[in-house]
């Protein structure tokens, strides 16, 4: 299927309503039925009509059939955040009694599902170091039912061999489920590698404005319908017709801005790469990075997102580099048209488990500016880090 008839087409029905350019938000929460019959009909179809719109409903519909189509899977289903999503995929294989293998450092909450939700419900989890796939298979067990990964990872940016992992996976008989929101669905497409559920915070790159938060999770129809009659009807984190038409609208420029984004932070990195000040950049786009081959052949394309370590042992240092910024805005989250700044420290003292960070660490994350307006922001903020 073409990219431009995804974005522009697949899902919509302009003659449906009025011929209008822009898809119509529905904003309902029920859909009425002229007869008993039919009403019959809907409720033993409810995952394919529109009854009630914590089940169906036409906006949040069209944009689950494109992303769907850009993963490359039968089906898809919106949830209200990227959590909600993780938290459903995962909910859907496990079972009390069961065992999970899970990367080391997934994204903070996904840490907490595993580390604290799990094993309450008495799902055990095994966390391992993702960047050897063979972890993944010394870690199963009899009743390993799942692996859970994210690639690239969360602050580091360590890769799996998803197809190694989804091999050892299938030999198993067990579920794969990916969070692929870093790679974004134009850059890496873990289906065709043999993932069964691919999960994106929608909030990041695929909203792309930071002003509306959803999540989505990918599969075949059978997996999907099972998430939608069980983990989505029962936990109700469902997105609202107007966060996905704000979605829809983001799908519309991804392809522009993902290469944007792209071509800008290889020219930011490249700076970093002289300054004395940054001792380190985990990036696995760098050819001397260990996994630089292994993504080159998983993903199309660099994202925006990278880590640098800076040449201090002074956290005094980091603060004045980071507090000096201008353009870069410090906060959480990316994606959107801002470039942004997450600096490890901040994080120090809070319990937190990215405290193991050292603190000399600053996850960037490159938006929509111009490369030059971003480099001189850096420079004149290097040139006051020692004070
Ligand atoms: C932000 C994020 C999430 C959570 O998504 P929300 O939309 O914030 O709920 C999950 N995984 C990764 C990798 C993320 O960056």
């Amino acid at each position: 299927m073409d990219l431009s008839y995804i974005l522009n087409e697949l899902g919509e029905d302009r003659a449906a309503y009025f011929n209008a350019v822009a898809p119509p938000i529905i904003q309902t929460s029920n859909f009425a039925c002229r007869t008993v019959d039919e009403m019959r009909y809907m409720l033993q179809h409810e995952f394919e009509v529109d009854f009630y719109t914590r089940g169906n409903n036409p906006t949040v519909d069209m944009l689950e059939k494109k992303i769907a189509a850009l993963e490359g899977t039968e089906h898809a289903i919106a949830f209200g955040s990227g959590i909600a999503a993780v938290v459903a995929a995962v909910l859907s294989q496990v079972k009390a009694g069961d065992h999970v293998v899970c990367i080391k450092k997934p994204y903070t909450w996904t840490n907490k599902l595993m580390r604290h939700f799990l094993p309450r419900f008495g799902v055990e989890v095994t966390m391992v170091d993702g960047t050897d796939a063979r972890n993944f298979a010394e870690a199963s067990k009899e009743n390993t039912v799942l692996y859970y990964l994210e690639s690239p990872n969360s602050f580091t940016f360590e890769l799996q061999d998803i197809a190694q992992v989804a091999a050892y996976a299938k030999e198993r008989n067990i579920c794969t489920v990916i969070d692929n929101s870093f790679a974004s669905p134009l850059f890496q497409n873990p289906a065709a590698m043999g993932v069964d559920l691919v999960v994106h915070s929608a909030t990041k790159y695929i909203g792309g404005h930071s002003d509306v938060m959803g999540g989505v999770v990918c599969g075949n129809r059978q997996r999907i319908n099972q998430i939608f009659s069980a983990e989505y009807m029962t936990l109700g984190a469902v997105l609202s017709p107007h966060d996905a038409w704000l979605l829809l609208r983001g799908l519309r420029t991804l392809p522009l801005r993902m290469d944007r984004i792209a071509k800008t932070t290889r020219q930011v990195v490249a700076y970093l790469q002289q300054r004395d000040e940054v001792a380190e950049i985990l990036w696995p786009f760098l050819p001397e990075h260990p996994q630089y081959k292994l993504a080159k052949k998983q993903m199309r394309n660099n994202t925006g997102q990278f880590t640098i370590k800076l040449n201090t042992n002074q956290i005094k240092e980091v603060d004045r580099f980071c507090d000096s910024l201008q353009h870069f805005l410090m906060a959480a989250s990316w994606g959107g048209h801002e470039s942004l700044i997450y600096p490890a420290a901040a994080a120090h003292n809070e319990g937190n488990y990215r405290s193991s960070l050292p603190f000399t660490l600053i996850r960037f994350y490159i938006g929509l500016e111009d490369p030059e307006y971003l480099i001189k922001d850096l420079e004149q903020a290097f040139a006051k880090m020692k004070g």
